[in-house]
C-alpha cells in the first residue's frame, strides 16, 4: 500500500528539535587520542571475553573481544600497546570490563582486515558473516547485533526499513551522513535488498532534513538503486522502530512483538553505512558519528571519533564546557543516559554527548500527579503511564506487569509532557528492571521446586 507523508503513529510530541546548533556543520575528524578505553560490552548480550592482554601490540580493525551467545566482535580502534585490561566507568553505567590501548598514533591497519575479491559477488549467508565479522551493531542505540537481526529475519521479512528519522532533539549525525555519504548509505541499503530479497529497501527521514532526502534521491537516480526515500512528519518519537514501521506499513507491530511480527527490518543510516564498508572492505566498526552539542558545549559539533575516545576529548575539541555546566547526557535528551563522569568513552551506540547548563534543569524534587491524563495521550505504545508510576512506585509488579510496562520504550514523551514534572522515564526503567529480576527469581524458584519434587519421587521408587 501506497503511503503519503500524512501516514502517522499514535500520541507522540513535538520538542523543540534544537538542531540548528550542528545541523549544518560538516563531521570532523577527531585528532586521535592518547588513548582509547574500549568497553567489553556495546552490544544487546553478554559482554565479550578479551582477547589482549597488557603489554600487547595491537592494530586497527584487529579482534580484541570475543562474543559468546547473542553478541558482537569487539575491534581496536587504534594501533599501539594495550596499557591495562580492567573494569572503567561505562557510559550504560557502573564499570565495565575495558581493554585500554596507548595509541602510537602510527594508524597501523590489520592484516585481519581483508576487501573481498569482488563483493558484489556475495552470497546473503558470505554477507552476513561479513557483518558479523565485523563487529556491526544497532548503531542508532539499540545496539542489537546486526547479523543476528538479519539472518533471523531473511525469509519472514517484506519491508526493508532504514531508519533516517533522527527524531531526538541536537542530534544530527544521521543527517550529516546523508549529506556527505549518500553513496554508502544507498550502497548498504542495495546489500540490504539483496540479502532480504526484496524489491526495494526504504528510507525513512523526518522532513526537517529535506537536503538530505534530495542527496541520497540524486545517489539512487545515478546508481538506479532498489531503494526509495520516504518523508516523514516530523514526531517524536518517529524513530522509534515500531512508530517507523506503523508510518511507513501502516501496519502496527503487536504488543510485547518485533518488527518482524508485520513483516518489517529497521536498520539505522550509518548501521547502513558500516554494512556498506564491512562488505567492500572488510572494515569493522572502529568509528563512530558523535554530536557533541547542549547549552554546556562552547562550540557544538559534529565529530568522528574512534570507538573507546574518553567524553573529555570531545569536549576538549569543542572548546570546553561552560563553568555552569551542570548535566552530561550520553544520548539525546529524552532517551539518554545522565553521568556522573566525563571519563566514559564513545561506544558503538553513542550517537550524542550533550552538556548542560544549570539553567535548563527543570526537575521538581517531590512532584505530585495531578491526573491530568497528558502522558497517556502522549505516549506512542498506548500505556498508561500515571498508573504505572504509582505501580512502580509503590512497587506492585503484578499490576506492573498487567500494566504492560515491559511495552514502555522509554521513550520519554510522557514525561516531557507532564506539567507536574513526575519523574516518570526513571521509574519505568527501574520499574522495569525489578520486573525483570522478579520474573528470574519466580523462575529460579520454580525450577528448584520441580527440582526438589523429582528428587523427591526418584527417593519414593
Ligand atoms: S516512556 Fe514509556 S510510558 Fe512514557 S510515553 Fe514512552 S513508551 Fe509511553
Ligand atoms: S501527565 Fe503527569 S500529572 Fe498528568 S496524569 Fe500524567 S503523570 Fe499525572
Amino acid at each position: 500500500m501506497k503511503k503519503t507523508m500524512a501516514q502517522a503513529f499514535f500520541g507522540g510530541v513535538h520538542p523543540n528539535d534544537m538542531k540548528a546548533a550542528t545541523n549544518e556543520k560538516a563531521i570532523e575528524q577527531l585528532a586521535p587520542p592518547a588513548e582509547v578505553v574500549i568497553p567489553m560490552s556495546m552490544h544487546f548480550g553478554a559482554p565479550c571475553t578479551p582477547l589482549v592482554k597488557a603489554g600487547d601490540h595491537v592494530k586497527v580493525g584487529q579482534k580484541i573481544g570475543e562474543f559468546h551467545g547473542l553478541g558482537a566482535p569487539i575491534h581496536a580502534s587504534v594501533s599501539g600497546t594495550v596499557k591495562v585490561v580492567e573494569p572503567r566507568p561505562y557510559s550504560m553505567g557502573g564499570n565495565m570490563m575495558s581493554v585500554v590501548i596507548e595509541n602510537d598514533f602510527q594508524n597501523e591497519l590489520s592484516e585481519e582486515v581483508k576487501a573481498p575479491a569482488d563483493p558484489d559477488a556475495l552470497t546473503a549467508e558470505e554477507m552476513v558473516e561479513a557483518i558479523k565479522n565485523a563487529g556491526i551493531v544497532g548503531m542508532g542505540g539499540a545496539t542489537f547485533p546486526t547479523h543476528a537481526k538479519i539472518s533471523s529475519a531473511i525469509g519472514k521479512v517484506d519491508t526493508v526499513i532504514i531508519n533516517g528519522a533522527e527524531c531526538e532533539p541536537y542530534i544530527t549525525g544521521d543527517h550529516r551522513t546523508m549529506l556527505e555519504r549518500p553513496e554508502e548509505i544507498i550502497g548498504g541499503a542495495t546489500y540490504l535488498a539483496k540479502m532480504f530479497g526484496v524489491d526495494r529497501v526504504v528510507i525513512g527521514v523526518e522532513d526537517n532534513k529535506q537536503n538530505g532526502i534530495d542527496a541520497m534521491n540524486k545517489v539512487i537516480a545515478e546508481k538506479k538503486a532498489p531503494v526509495v526515500v520516504e518523508p516523514l512528519r516530523c514526531r517524536y518519537p518517529q524513530g522509534g522502530e515500531k512508530q517507523l514501521c506503523q508510518a511507513i506499513t501502516g501496519k502496527q507491530v503487536p504488543p510485547g512483538g518485533l518488527p518482524a511480527a508485520i513483516g518489517c527490518a529497521v536498520f539505522n543510516i550509518n548501521t547502513t553505512c558500516a554494512i556498506f564498508r564491512a562488505i567492500t572492505q572488510g572494515m569493522p566498526v572502529v568509528n563512530k558519528i558523535v554530536t557533541v552539542s547542549g547549552s554546556g558545549v562552547v562550540e557544538p559539533k559534529n565529530l568522528e571519533c574512534p570507538i573507546g575516545t574518553p567524553f573529555s576529548c570531545l569536549f576538549d575539541a569543542c572548546g570546553g564546557l561552560n563553568d555552569k555546566t551542570y548535566k552530561l547526557i550520553a544520548g539525546g535528551p529524552m532517551m539518554g543516559m545522565a553521568q556522573y563522569t566525563a571519563d566514559v568513552s564513545v561506544g558503538k551506540g553513542t550517537g550524542a554527548v550533550l552538556a548542560f547548563c544549570e539553567n535548563e534543569e527543570q526537575t521538581v524534587e517531590h512532584p505530585q500527579c495531578i491526573r491530568c491524563g497528558k502522558c497517556v495521550a502522549a505516549c506512542p505504545m498506548h500505556l498508561e503511564p500515571l498508573f504505572m508510576y504509582q505501580y512502580a512506585s509503590k512497587n506492585m509488579l503484578d499490576e506492573l506487569n498487567d500494566a504492560h510496562i515491559m511495552d514502555c520504550m522509554e521513550c520519554g514523551a510522557c514525561a516531557y509532557v507532564c506539567p507536574a514534572r513526575v519523574h516518570l522515564t526513571h521509574m519505568f526503567k527501574t520499574g522495569k528492571q525489578k520486573l525483570k529480576d522478579k520474573m528470574a527469581a519466580d523462575r529460579a524458584a520454580a525450577e528448584a521446586k520441580k527440582a526438589a519434587e523429582e528428587k523427591k519421587e526418584a527417593a519414593n521408587k
